[in-house]
């Protein structure tokens, strides 16, 4: 077939949650019963015209498949499921005679139905974005459902544009699904790639049908090294789907995205196929200079689309650089376009919306809009010539000369405290000799904590949309959260806890609270960016050297440490986290920040020590979301994120007893930098896995205190007297009674009352059978 052009530019997917979040409300009210399907559906399709208008107006061209149908209700991987009729079978009763699903039955695979549990969810590679994990088995029967795709081609066309549908590809699609839970043992998703191959042809073709003229597959998980399944077989299903999918007569152009990294040895092989467009992202992956030479021939024939705009932060960037990347690209292919290296759903829609933020600063950013804009420029120097955008690239420049020397940027009191400090900040005493010191906190064995956050109450929620709005002074305000304190305390208390906390209430996040309090952050209004679903976050802006100007926790935990006898754990966000679930600057290398952060964090501890304070939590539920996708760089990560926790707490008395805690139980490659942590107590999580990680954490040499989730806090279940108590048997066997502590696997915060009390009553019941019998 002959291709049509493809666009000079253009980005892989834009976010779809709505400038003001209008999809969230929209989707949270039909799920409330507050508005019908019909509502929903109205709301999705203005936003979508919305949407290609607004990307027209940025620059991209309205019918040569330069915007991409990168709508999705929920998310795009359960879209690609349901396009291929990946249902499993505990949903079959949702499907109507034609094996197709409502909106209602959609939202149900998302999200569960008494009995039958909604589809996993888990981290998109290294973003923040979350996605639901298809379930694949032998008997999975895959059918072609285009509807949904066809309806968004022809409503493009009706308003006037020729877009590009966007679908995750198939290679990407098997090697994230897991093993459907009836399949035999041993059976992995990728044996079924012959039959989802036909079943993708098969949407291609209605695609084409429909007016499509390009379509793309998004094949990111070629890129990444965390795949569970040997390399050879990731290139071989390569070969085999898009050999196959390239032979169809009747299709649209095929631009496979490879975004999050470099393709390596999966460029060749998908070089090698008939596909008219690949992605590269220059801004993670390979630089041009080192694409594999074998494959150059191969390459000349395709159009190599340059993913030079960064998709993932929020910066402006050094455009000059993005430019000559795009432009090198053209020893290879003569036909080069431009895009964002990865979908922009990781940013928030647009600079121009952040009224309240510093003006210097918003000239160094770009949200969305603004990367779009950019990718424009680029795409018109590639067509003209460099003289075409000289305007452009020199503000750009200036933009990064101005950031680059702006105060607060560099602080030196910052940089030469870093850089006086010796190994020795990095480590504390044995920890023998700190169990020794820790003595006289005379906790009983098997010490019952929670892990730091209480339930978030509308009242507490009400109160701190009241103090924004000015509805309430600073005063009343803290004056509400300090009762609540002595209300979380007093619970505690009566329960039975032995190790208290203050229940965060005075927290919005528990990365914010800290970027709000710390210099060199900044934080916007309306920079939200999808988490999963429904969820959004609205990450902080780390732009400069992170400082502490004040004490940022310690009022709080003292005055609950006033209330009680039992210790009050102060409660902190370790340095990874707080990079990790904020848009990082990109002008040094991650570990300076974390170190940075850690300092403050360090100087914290000490006031909170001064303030009487003899427990102290440090949260890296991040640790291990951080971890690069590419084997080679994961050393370096480990080595920099375990650094800078250390750093943040080597400063604590050998009396002070620093927990930590880790949200996940597949600890995989970061046992050893658990361990490496040196805490005196980790809590993580467990219960959904029965308890496995206790094992894992004895083989790895693990000899800290130990607190393996009882119960798992995402539903509200009640767990039983009996079910904890087997649990805690079990977690006695394989850690030495003295070492465990006993918690639910994370923060209560998006819990209700009722149930936590039940829950944490039931957890020292079972606590004190076990101790009565060992
Ligand atoms: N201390 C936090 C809380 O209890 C930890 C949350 C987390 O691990 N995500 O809410
Ligand atoms: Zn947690």
């Amino acid at each position: 077939m002959t291709a049509p052009a493809f666009p000079a530019g253009t980005i892989l997917g834009y976010p779809r949650i709505g400038r003001r979040r209008e999809l969230k409300h929209a989707v949270e009210a039909f799920w409330a019963g507050r508005i019908d399907a019909d509502e929903l559906e109205r709301t999705a399709a203005d936003l979508r015209a919305a949407t290609r208008e607004r990307l027209a107006a940025l620059g991209l061209g309205r019918t040569d498949s330069a915007i991409p149908e990168s709508f999705s209700y929920y998310d795009q991987v359960l879209d690609a499921a349901v396009a291929v009729g990946a249902i499993p079978t505990r949903f079959e009763r949702l499907l109507d005679a034609d094996g197709r699903l409502d909106l209602t039955g959609y939202f149900t695979v998302a999200r569960g139905e008494g009995a039958d549990a909604p589809l996993e969810m888990t981290k998109w590679f290294d973003s923040n974005y979350h996605y639901l994990v298809p379930e694949i088995g032998p008997d999975t029967a895959f059918a072609a459902h285009a509807d949904a795709l066809v309806a968004q081609v022809r409503e493009a066309r009706e308003a006037g544009f020729v877009t590009r549908p966007v679908l995750v590809g198939p290679v990407t699609f098997l090697l994230l699904a897991k093993a459907a839970d009836d399949a035999p043992e041993g059976f992995r998703p990728i044996e079924r790639l012959a039959d989802l191959v036909t079943v993708y042809a098969e949407l291609l073709a209605a695609l084409r049908d429909a007016g499509a003229e390009w379509v793309q597959l998004d094949e990111p998980a070629l890129v990444s090294e965390s795949i569970d399944e040997p390399r050879e077989r990731v290139l071989d299903a390569v070969g085999a789907a898009y050999d196959v999918l390239g032979a169809a007569e009747a299709r649209p152009a095929i631009f496979v995205g490879a975004p999050y990294g470099s393709l390596d040895d999966a460029l060749p092989a998908l070089a090698a196929t008939p596909v008219e467009a690949l992605g590269l992202d220059l801004v993670r992956g390979t630089a041009p200079e080192r694409l594999d030479g074998v494959t150059e021939e191969a390459l000349a024939a395709k159009t190599l689309v340059a993913g030079v705009i960064d998709g993932h932060n929020i910066w402006r960037g050094d455009l000059e650089r993005a430019f000559a990347h795009a432009e090198a690209l053209r020893s290879f292919s003569g036909d080069v376009a431009v895009s964002t290296s990865t979908s922009l759903l990781h940013v928030p829609h647009d600079v121009e919306d952040e009224s309240a933020l510093d003006a210097r600063l918003v000239g160094w950013l770009a949200f969305a809009d603004q990367k779009v804009a950019q990718v424009a420029v680029l795409a018109r120097g590639l067509a003209e010539g460099r003289e075409a955008i000289t305007a452009e690239l020199d503000a750009a420049s200036a933009s990064l000369a101005d950031r680059a020397a702006a105060p607060g940027v560099r602080v030196p009191a910052v940089r030469d405290r870093l850089a006086a400090l010796g190994a020795d900040a990095f480590a504390r005493v044995d920890y023998d000799a700190r169990v020794a010191a820790q003595e006289d906190l005379a906790l009983p064995a098997l010490p019952t904590t929670t892990i730091g956050s209480f339930p978030q109450t509308a009242d507490i929620r009400r109160a701190r949309a009241r103090l924004v709005k000015g509805e309430l002074t600073d005063a009343a305000y803290r004056e509400l959260m300090r009762e609540e304190i002595a209300r979380v305390i007093r619970l505690q208390e009566e329960l039975g806890l032995d190790v208290l906390v203050h229940g965060e209430p005075e927290r919005n996040d528990m990365v914010q609270y800290f970027a709000e309090l710390l210099d060199g952050f900044a934080v916007t209004q309306n920079g939200w960016v999808q988490s999963y679903g429904s969820r959004c976050t609205r990450p902080s802006i780390l732009w400069g050297d992170v400082s502490r100007p004040a004490p940022m926790t310690v009022e709080w935990s003292q005055y609950a440490q006033s209330l009680s006898e039992k210790p009050v754990k102060g409660m902190l966000t370790g340095p990874v986290t707080i990079l990790a679930w904020s848009f990082v600057r990109d002008d040094q290398p991650l570990g300076d920040t974390a170190r940075q952060v850690a300092l403050a964090l360090r100087d914290e501890i000490g006031d909170l020590e001064q303030a009487g304070i003899r427990v102290i939590q440090v949260d890296e539920p991040a640790l291990r979301e951080l971890l690069p996708l590419k084997r080679a760089d994961q050393p370096a990560y480990l080595d920099w994120s375990v650094g800078s926790f250390r750093l943040a707490t080597g400063g604590a008395a050998p009396a002070t007893q620093v927990h930590t805690h880790l949200c996940y139980s597949e600890f995989g490659v970061v046992i050893d930098a658990i361990r490496e942590l040196d805490a005196d107590v980790t809590s993580i999580e467990a219960a959904r896995s029965r308890m496995e990680v206790v094992d894992d954490l004895s083989a790895s040499g693990f000899d800290h205190g130990v607190g393996p989730g009882v119960y798992d806090i995402h539903s509200p279940r009640v767990p039983s007297v009996e079910e904890v108590q087997s649990l805690l048997e079990r977690a006695v066997g394989a850690i030495p009674a003295g070492r465990l502590w006993v918690n639910p696997d994370c923060g209560l915060k998006t819990r209700g009352y009722d149930e936590t009390v039940a829950s944490l009553a039931n957890i020292v019941e079972a606590t004190q059978a076990v101790r009565a019998g060992a």
